[in-house]
């Protein structure tokens, strides 16, 4: 059988665009395409009427988007939902609404007029900044001024849709989102937008696959064509051919298959056929992430990447914003431990302050902002030790390259502590700290890192970029990025060997974990601990439960012996084979 990328490269009717909610599907497309507003921006006669108007218009708004916010708090997590009461909230501005009202009477122009042209001003605002973020909220912001002129022209919000269509568009605004997902909508793909818009959360929190930030589906998409949609590799296909669509009803009928019987392993330990038990503890990139988390079977949180949080927001959140999303979680995950990672600022990541710089992965990144950056830094260790007060939260330092860097950040530690304690603040006094092994020279120095710190977890999506000088989001180089690659596989038996002898457990968080076809590799190293996508908890665990820890021991002592990658991953397929487990490479 083909593998994805021989179908995407042969395909020569696909678009593609950014993978925002997992999953296949097959259907008819409805395009959905928004009416044009044409704005009257003739002069009025009776000012009082068009302040009425206005004042209608608001009112009918709001109505509106709390009863969109009651059908998203049905559908999903109250926090994600929240996008809508915030958008009504901004109907209640006193400011904006003044403004808006005064320039009525002073300009004696039609309200819809006014309301585009001061609302537009907020956005073009927010769009100079150039940050993906802002211009998603600018994104949200035309909803909300598209709403009130809608009903200041009385019109009403129509969609012709039927039941079980695939949705291409232009953009989607979050209550598009919820309003289109009532008739069971069974994929979204739009021109703009990126992973953190809201549509794309959206579709995620209600589990239909997503492509996002196409450019050009409306254009090319026609309504009524048929069309696949691969929300775990970023493609759409038109109107596929037989090849295409017997590949992916397989995939299909595959993945069907690989959730058949996965419940069972839900609330089990992850354990090998001969009783060693591994640790599976998840990661989490957005906050709204945690139910999916305890509804995976997880053993905790092993990785937080708080950076995320200023990517949501668009800014630094304060320190009673971040005590109040830590606490919250990490009391959701009680009695199980959660790792909050501190902010990896930098590399292809959240910018520091529009920082540019020549080489941003070998720059300013990670622990190295937050050393320069005190304030930022200690304004995170304080949250985070709030947030610690009943013992089950730990803290990890990350693109850490020397030891250096650790002995400074502990000083820093201990000085939150110290303030802490004399404003008699409670948090644990011995909240674990550790360190993210990404860099090689944290790898070659395992043993006196380890000696610093209480725990490391090993980050391959950075060690595998830097030990192979492969940057992992270039495409020219990516048959260069190995993961099986023998310098790997070697570097990860050394730091669990140099950690171990100083006593110190090891973790991995990299998306090596979370790809299936490498779990009996990692455990037969010595990894008992791996922090992965929620989603692939209950698969890894089946896998798990078919070899035991003696065979994964002699699969990584042969594999430790090979000299290429292709040699490591047959070694690896063969031992699938003769266990029986199903040949997965991150689930499908
Ligand atoms: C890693 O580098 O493997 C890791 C888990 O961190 P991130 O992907 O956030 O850089
Ligand atoms: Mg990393």
């Amino acid at each position: 059988m083909k593998s994805f990328k021989q179908i995407y490269n042969e395909a020569e009717n696909k678009i593609a665009g950014i993978a925002a909610a997992p999953g296949i599907v097959i259907s008819k497309v409805y395009l959905f395409t928004k009416e044009k507003i044409k704005i009257n921006d003739g002069e009025i006669t009776d000012i009082e009427e068009a302040v009425s108007n206005l004042y209608e218009a608001i009112e009918k708004s709001k109505k509106e988007l709390n009863k969109i916010f009651s059908i998203a708090k049905e559908k999903m997590e109250e926090t994600r939902a929240a996008i809508f009461e915030a958008q009504a909230m901004i109907l209640d501005d006193p400011i904006l609404i003044e403004n808006i009202v005064k320039r009525i009477r002073s300009e004696k122009r039609q309200p819809e007029y006014i309301v585009h042209d001061e609302i537009s001003k907020y956005q073009d605002l927010m769009r100079m900044s150039h940050e993906s973020y802002m211009n998603e909220r600018a994104q949200d912001i035309e909803d909300i001024k598209n709403r009130i002129i809608r009903n200041l022209q009385k019109r009403r919000w129509k969609s012709k849709i039927t039941n079980d269509l695939i949705v291409v568009s232009d953009s989607l605004t979050p209550a598009d989102t919820i309003l289109l997902s009532r008739c069971n909508v069974k994929g979204f793909v739009t021109d703009h937008g990126g992973l953190t818009s809201h549509a794309a959360i959206i579709s995620r929190s209600l589990n239909i696959p997503a492509v996002v930030g196409t450019h050009n589906a409306t254009s090319t998409i026609k309504d009524g064509d048929n069309i696949i949609v691969d929300g775990f590799h970023g493609y759409i296909l038109i109107n596929p051919n037989d090849e295409q669509l017997k590949f992916f009803k397989k995939k299909l009928e595959h993945l069907i298959e690989l959730r058949k019987g996965l419940e069972e392993f839900k609330d089990k330990p992850a354990l090998t056929n001969d009783g060693h038990e591994i640790q599976l503890m998840a990661n989490v990139d957005v906050t709204g992430e945690v139910d999916i988390v305890i509804s995976s079977g997880a053993k905790g949180i092993g990785l937080y990447r708080t950076e995320q949080i200023i990517e949501e927001l668009g800014e630094f959140p304060g320190e009673q914003e971040q005590t109040t999303i830590y606490s919250k979680l990490s009391s959701r995950i009680y009695p199980d431990n959660i790792i909050i990672r501190a902010f990896d600022i930098g590399g292809d990541k959240v910018k520091f302050l529009n920082f540019e710089e020549p080489n941003p992965f070998l720059g300013m990144r990670g622990i190295r902002v937050l050393l320069e950056n005190k304030l930022i830094f200690k304004t995170q260790i304080r949250a985070v030790l709030k947030a610690s007060k009943d013992k089950n939260v730990q803290f990890m330092l990350p693109m850490v390259s020397t030891i250096g860097e650790i002995r400074k950040s502990k000083e820093i530690i201990d000085e939150c502590k110290k303030e802490l304690k004399s404003d008699k603040i409670p948090f644990d006094k011995q909240m674990k700290v550790g360190i993210m092994v990404e860099v090689p020279s944290a790898a070659v120095m395992a043993r006196e890192f380890a000696h610093e710190v209480d725990f490391l977890s090993i980050g391959t999506n950075d060690l595998i970029q830097y030990l192979m000088a492969v940057d992992r989001g270039n495409d020219f180089v990516s048959d260069l990025y190995q993961e099986f690659s023998p310098a790997v596989v070697r570097t990860i038996s050394h730091i669990v060997i140099e950690a171990k002898k100083e006593g110190k457990p090891v973790s991995l968080c990299g998306e090596m974990a979370g790809d299936t076809l490498a779990i009996p590799l990692l455990i037969g190293l010595g990894i008992n601990s791996l922090s992965l996508s929620p989603a692939t908890i209950p698969y890894a665990k089946r896998i798990i439960s078919k070899f035991s820890f003696a065979k994964a021991r002699e699969l990584s002592n042969d594999c430790l012996n090979s000299s290429t990658e292709t040699e490591i991953q047959h070694k690896i397929e063969h031992f699938f084979k003769i266990h029986d487990i199903t040949r997965t490479r991150n689930i499908i």
